[in-house]
């Protein structure tokens, strides 16, 4: 699928979300339009939803494109005067820029998505995929997966109207199960993939699903990202899992945003630096900063 371009280049670019103070994309899209030596400036506005139409007016009148980031990804899907097909599907926007009066609206979560999927299971997907959460992030994970060749799906989430709708959304095949659903056990077990798109583990070391229940050959991708890596994932390497945190999707879904608003590639290793990390996180190893 061809990823959108802008077709004028941002004067500016803006995170908008509530909060944003803590959002690590202004670090790295900053050195990454100051190796490409692109004079644009990157900062966050801290948006709450009700504040939302007044900022994208202005991001109209400075001609701004950027990011959204929680809890503004489907409020901005709605407004946005084009969608890509992916953002449609997804329901949710992370990407947007202006091409005349026209807000452009792309979901680069949906890249990210899939290069942590690639580099967790470079043999694809041979057994159960099981998603914990139905929001925002899990609507993009989701598109990811119908992507590709995709086993089994499930969906476990703590409001299940919320998922069931997410699937129809999407056009994705599933089933959805509480996690106290006695099915539940037996499918973490034989799962090749396990996948955490809620915000467990953000703020503390809680696990999402306690690592003894997964399979000996079941990968752990945790969206949620933290320096030295989550306590999940932690938790996965030390049992000889394969595990990924949030941090590679972060990079990438920020790369293909550059490329939207751009149509150039970002130098991916100034992304990582200016993060402090040599580059994406190696399976089987506790990450080391630089
Ligand atoms: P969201 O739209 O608020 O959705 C969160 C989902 O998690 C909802 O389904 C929610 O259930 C569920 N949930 C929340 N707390 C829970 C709990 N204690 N137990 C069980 N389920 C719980 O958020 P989002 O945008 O999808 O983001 C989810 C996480 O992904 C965040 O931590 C975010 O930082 C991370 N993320 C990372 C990247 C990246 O680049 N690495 C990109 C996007 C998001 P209800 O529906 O019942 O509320």
């Amino acid at each position: 699928m061809t990823a959108p371009v802008a077709r004028e280049h941002p004067r500016g670019l803006v995170i908008l979300g509530h909060p944003v103070a803590h959002s690590r994309s202004p670090v790295f899209q900053s050195a990454a339009l100051e190796a490409a030596q692109l004079s644009v400036r990157y900062t966050r506005i801290d948006t709450p939803p009700d504040r939302l139409d007044d900022t994208l007016r202005q991001c109209a009148e400075e001609r701004w494109g950027g990011n959204i980031t929680v809890p503004l990804k489907e409020l901005v899907a709605e407004r946005c005067t084009r969608l890509s097909n992916v953002a449609m599907r997804a329901g949710a926007v992370n990407t947007f820029w202006f091409d005349g009066n026209q807000l452009v609206g792309h979901n680069t979560d949906v890249d990210g998505a899939n290069a942590t999927i690639d580099a967790l299971c470079p043999n694809g997907l041979n057994g159960p995929v099981v998603l914990l959460g139905a929001g925002g992030s899990a609507a993009a994970v989701l598109v990811a997966l119908t992507e590709r060749k995709s086993a089994e799906l499930t969906v476990i989430a703590r409001t299940p109207e919320r998922a069931e709708a997410l699937l129809t959304r999407v056009g994705a095949t599933g089933v959805v199960r509480s996690s106290d659903d006695a099915l539940v056990n037996d499918l973490l077990g034989s799962a090749s993939l396990v996948i955490n798109a809620t915000p467990i583990g953000m703020r503390d070391d809680a696990l999402p699903v306690a690592i003894e229940r997964l399979g000996s050959d079941t990968a752990v991708y945790d969206l949620v990202y933290r320096d030295l890596g989550t306590a999940w994932t932690r938790a996965a390497k030390a049992r000889g899992l394969r595990a990924e945190d949030g941090l590679r999707m972060l990079v990438e879904q920020g790369a293909a945003a550059f490329h939207c608003w751009f149509g150039i590639e970002p130098s991916r290793d100034v992304m990582w630096k200016s993060l402090g990390l040599n580059g994406p996180p190696q399976h089987g190893a506790i990450r080391s900063s630089t």
